[in-house]
């Protein structure tokens, strides 16, 4: 697991010698009669004959612990580690290629998995790393190819006013139609193209408000940061120009971000809650309540709104326990002076429970889906002329 950073950190002599020992270190857990060799770079593979799954798994288990002690070469004392796939014939492939490949997409999943670990193939196993490669080679050319969409959904006011818009993206892929943001942005985390991904996410919103706001409706709009995008500090510079080229005195743009975010880098996380509010950028909590959610961090970040997560707004009117967590959720915003928006509002009895009890804005199916920009206009005409009659 770790021979990449050993070998720059100590040069490739080192290198070597460590993969002497790491092979001498494998050889030692293995019995009578079965191969190992070296594949390339930092990879070996062991070929096992007549064995049993627990057998190999026993192997597995046993190289893991071997592998766990350090190496010493010369002065320098090293940490090595491994993560093992196995993969069975003729269960799992007939022919040896096939057996090989699998036992890598195996070890892939056990490095995925947190390292440190072996996994045994699954064909379901093959799905992910084809998806995957397919994100992978699909997703940037997306970005650059114009791809990319976002829909908007509105929020509704307590008073039945839209003042604010949140800003879901979406993929038009030409192979597979529209993909929801729940299939790509977790890999688009994972691989770092979150950063290029946000940065255009934002950029095209503030471009959306000015055309908005050219055509006389002025209204705000909250984009979704992921942690990865909080440490990027060009997003500010991006964004401080942005919004001077296209003038705005302040930032027409919110951001939402989770808990998770804000617990992972507490420091950076700060900092960068000031940038955007120093911008006239609000910042929302969202999913509030399904993750750590600790009551001092609602102090410490002076944020402006929670996002009530939709699993306390789902069935609120018939959910007593869900209905004294809202209430009580309500109570310590209003403590701390910070606004409440409800998500995934689908009826409107849920809608009358959570207005009544102080949610200061509500979002969901029961208003709107989210939706392309013209179609929000349309929608918001007709919102208009119901509401003036
Ligand atoms: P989220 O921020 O919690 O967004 C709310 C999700 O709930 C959206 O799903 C929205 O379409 C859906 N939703 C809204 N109203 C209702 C309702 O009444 N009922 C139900 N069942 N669902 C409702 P969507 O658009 O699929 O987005 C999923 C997630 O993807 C978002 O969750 C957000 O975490 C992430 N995401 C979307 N766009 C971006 C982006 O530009 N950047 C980042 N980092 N994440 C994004
Ligand atoms: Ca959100
Ligand atoms: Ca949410």
């Amino acid at each position: 697991d770790n021979f990449k950073k050993v070998n720059d950190a100590y040069g490739h002599m080192f290198g070597d010698q460590l993969l002497q020992a790491v092979a001498l270190a494998i050889l030692s857990c293995l019995d009578e009669g079965q191969v190992l060799a070296r594949l390339g770079g930092d990879e070996f593979i062991v070929l096992a004959t007549k064995t049993s799954q627990s057998a190999l798994e026993a192997m597995a288990s046993r190289i893991l612990n071997r592998l766990r002690q350090p190496f010493r070469i010369g002065l320098i004392e090293v940490y090595s580690g491994c993560s093992l796939g196995i993969s069975l014939a003729p269960q799992h492939g007939k022919d040896r290629e096939t057996v090989i490949r699998n036992a890598d997409t195996a070890m892939y999943t056990a490095k995925e998995n947190g390292r440190g670990k072996f996994c045994v193939f699954t064909p379901e196993m093959n799905q992910r790393v084809f998806e995957y490669l397919w994100l992978d080679t699909n997703l940037r050319k997306a970005l650059d190819d114009n791809q990319l969409v976002i829909h908007y959904q509105p929020k509704v006011t307590w008073r039945g006013e839209i003042r604010s818009l949140e800003a879901l993206v979406r993929w038009q892929s030409p192979e597979r139609g529209l993909i929801a943001p729940t299939e790509f942005i977790s890999y688009a985390e994972e691989s770092g193209l979150i950063v290029p991904l946000g940065r255009w996410v934002m950029l095209d919103v503030l471009q959306q408000i000015a055309k908005w706001r050219d055509k006389g409706l002025n209204i705000r709009v909250a984009v979704n940061l992921s942690a990865r995008q909080l440490a990027d500090q060009t997003l500010f510079s991006d964004l401080r120009q942005a919004l001077s080229d296209l003038h705005f005195e302040y930032s027409p743009i919110d951001v939402e971000l989770t808990e998770s975010c804000l617990i992972e880098n507490e420091e950076v996380a700060l900092s960068v809650i000031e940038q955007f509010s120093a911008l006239g950028a609000q910042v929302h909590l969202d999913d509030f309540g399904t993750g750590y959610s600790s009551l001092s961090q609602l102090a410490r970040f002076p944020i402006d709104a929670i996002k009530l997560d939709q699993s306390f707004v789902r069935d609120v009117h018939k959910q007593p326990v869900s209905q004294s967590l809202v209430r009580a959720i309500v109570a310590v915003a209003q403590a701390l002076n910070l606004q409440v928006i409800a998500e995934g509002v689908e009826s409107a009895k849920e809608d009358a429970f959570l207005t009544k009890n102080g949610v200061n804005e509500r979002q969901g199916f029961l208003f709107a889906k989210p939706m392309p920009a013209a179609a929000f206009e349309r929608w918001y005409k007709r919102y208009q002329t119901r509401k003036m009659r």
